[in-house]
Parts: C-alpha cells; structure tokens; sequence
C-alpha cells in the first residue's frame, strides 16, 4: 500500500468505529460514496484492520521530508483509532494512559496545594468576604449577557474577530457560518464544520452567558479556531494536496489537542490583552448594557480563574479513576475550579462522556502557546500570527510541537 491507500483505508476505518459512536466522526467532507458504502462491522473486525493499517506503515518506503510530518501524524492516528476501538470494546485504561493513547499527551500531576495559592490571589481580588464560591457567583451575576442582548453581543465579538483573523490568515471568499442557540448539551458551545469553509457553530443556552464568553466563544468556535482551522486543512492539504485522511475528522484523536488547543491560544492571536479590554469596554460591555467601568476588575478575575483550569483535569483524573465518587468530584469542582454547583454538574456529564478530553482545552493551549511563541516571540504580533497560520495548516501532535 502506497501513504496515500492507506489514508483513504484510515478515513474509512473512521467512518465504520463512528457506526459504534455517534460522537466519534466530529466532521467528515470526503467522498459521500465512502460514507453511503460504510457497513456496521464487530468491534474485533475493526480492531485487525486497526492492527494492519499499522502493519502498513513499516513497509512504507523512507518518506521525502515533506512526507515525514504528514506521515508521522497519521500513523499517530491510525494508533489512537485502534485504542478506540479497545475502549468501545470495553478496555479502561487510566485517565493517562488513556490521553497518552488518544491525545498523545499528558497532564501534569496537580494537586490542591497548587490551587490553593490561586485560590488565596482570588481571595484579594474579590470583593465581600468568606466562601469563594457564592462570592464568585454573586460578582459574575453583574456580568451575564441579558437573553434578549445575546445574539447581539455574540454576533459583534465574531465578527470583530472574523475581521481580525482576514487581516492575517488569507480565508476563501464562501467561507461562511450560522449560528444557532440550542439547549440540553454538555458543552457550552460547538462548532460543527459541514466543508466548503462553512460552520454551523451552536450556542447552549442552559446557562447564564458571561460578557468574557462573547470573545472567548467568537475565537473558539470561530476565527482563528475550530471554523479557520478546519478551512485551513480542508483547502490546503485536502483540495491542494489530496491528503484524504483530513477529510475526516476522529474526536478521539491527537487532532483534537490541537484543534483545541489552538482555538483557546488563538483568542490572544487575535485579542491581545490591551486590545481586548478596549475592545470590550467601547463596544461588548454597552451591548451587553454592563458598566465598562467594571471590566477591568473582571478580567483581572479572570486571569486568575484561568490558572484554576488544571483543577478540571484533577478532578477528572481522580474521577474516572476511581478514586473518588461523583458527589466529591463536584465538589472538588466547586472548591477548585469554582463552579457553582449546576455548572460542576453539568462538567461532570462532560467528564464522562468525553473522558480525557478535557485535557486538550489547557494542555493543548498552554503547548500551542509554547510552541508558537518559541519561533515568533511573545510580542510581534505580524509573527505570531504567521506562526500559529503555519501550524494550522500543517498540523503536529503535542509530542511533535514539543520537540
Ligand atoms: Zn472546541
């Protein structure tokens, strides 16, 4: 088999585990003929097609140097399909093992000792006194998004960010999204990419939405994350190179660090710091009809509470294995990453059913941030986005960014 046989043998593997999972084909825009033609097959089958795909790799000839990457990359894949397919088979490997298999990373050992510090810096900040958490969500409560102001706000932050990303990362002229708002999910929001640079990105309603989402969630879900980096891949290695295996997209695999990591680096891409506040100050915070006067207080909270995001992946490892029970999981929830107590369960349901995942929002974001800012810098801004565009559309594992 040539790479590229055993690419179009990897998109259809995909498709067929995706018979198991509906949550497993994130976004596939191949051939409709490999979709129609995908067959529910037994576990055990998929797991030797698995098993020869990485067969396949040894008696592949030594690869031109622009091969290499892509050839490296997909040979994580194929591994991280046939771990899979164990797990769906019923394998329970630990919360480390398990992201190591499918997100080739792993995150650091954090314990309470760690937040604590953080936790002691939010205490100094906040106003009032006593239990952090009721006093987080009593000061959050001036900062949510009215419902009938939401589409308003949302719709300013991305296009505000669409326009920054244009200056920086050449996008196609279709390119194109909807938005939707949606209730009942275990996210708060989601891009779905249907090819052709076209996103459907979904807003979840069940929860109050604060002011610092509208940014958060424009770059995410939009420009420069999950809708460019898609468009980026689709376009240049899918339609220029004909590399099929982009043209499927497995949840559950080392793509999803970086697609995860990239849309949470990319809203400093496009935001820088100064930038934002003053961006939120003159036109989200009017929208959104809150006192500008308060942002800067916020976002210095913020800031801080970002810091507290390695106590999800503490909590989740804990959790799933075993080594506490769910009441105390959402509990450690509210102490350390300060959720209140619907939002801590609600990051539970996330938990299980996307396990280790969590990892590629901070791991994933904290490793693109590295491997970016090593080439272009911290503050030429001209650099960083020529960097960060490169990685987008030639994309690398987290073992592979850190070498
Ligand atoms: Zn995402």
């Amino acid at each position: 088999m040539t790479l590229n046989e055993i690419a179009a043998a990897y998109v259809k593997l995909v498709l067929a585990v995706g018979r198991h999972d509906d949550s497993y084909v994130d976004a596939y825009y191949g051939p409709p003929e490999w979709q129609a033609e995908t067959r529910t097959l037994p576990l055990a089958d998929l797991r030797l097609s698995a098993d020869q795909l990485e067969q396949q790799f040894k008696q592949l000839p030594a690869p031109a140097p622009d091969q290499q990457l892509r050839q490296d990359f997909l040979l994580l894949h194929v591994a991280a399909v046939r771990s899979y397919i164990d797990q769906l088979a019923g394998a329970r490997l630990s919360f480390d093992a398990e992201s190591m298999a499918l997100y080739d990373a792993k995150s650091p050992s954090l314990t309470e000792a760690d937040f604590d510090l953080i936790l002691a810096e939010l205490d100094q900040l906040l106003p009032g006194q006593g239990d952090l958490n009721p006093r987080l969500s009593d000061y959050h409560r001036t900062f949510e998004i009215p419902r009938d102001r939401l589409d308003a706000v949302f719709t300013a932050a991305i296009n505000e960010a669409r326009a920054r990303t244009k200056k920086h990362i050449a996008l196609p002229a279709q390119e194109n999204f909807s938005i939707e708002y949606v209730q009942d999910q275990v996210w708060s929001a989601y891009n779905w990419y249907k090819g052709n640079s076209y996103s459907l990105i979904q807003v979840n309603t069940d929860f109050p939405m604060f002011i610092s989402r509208a940014i958060d969630l424009a770059s995410h879900e939009g420009y420069p994350g999950h809708h460019v980096f898609n468009l980026l891949i689709e376009k240049h290695l899918v339609n220029e190179q004909g590399w099929m295996e982009y043209c499927v997209y497995p949840l559950y695999s080392p793509m999803s660090f970086l697609a995860e990591g990239s849309a949470n680096y990319g809203i400093d891409v496009a935001f820088p710091e100064a930038e934002r506040l003053a961006f939120e100050k003159d036109t989200l915070f009017p929208l959104a009809g809150i006192d500008p006067a308060l942002a800067e207080l916020y976002y210095q909270v913020q800031a801080v509470l970002q810091k507290l995001s390695y106590a999800g992946n503490m909590v989740a490892q804990r959790y799933l294995d075993g080594i506490i029970e769910r009441p105390a999981a959402i509990a450690l929830l509210m102490k350390y990453a300060l959720s209140d107590e619907k939002r801590s369960t609600q990051r539970i349901g996330f938990i299980e059913k996307h396990r280790s995942y969590v990892i590629n929002y901070n791991l994933g974001q904290d490793v693109v941030q590295a491997y970016v800012e090593k080439r272009a810098g911290k503050d030429n801004e001209q650099q960083r986005w020529q960097v960060f565009a490169e990685l987008l559309s030639h994309p690398k594992s987290a073992s592979m960014m850190e070498k």
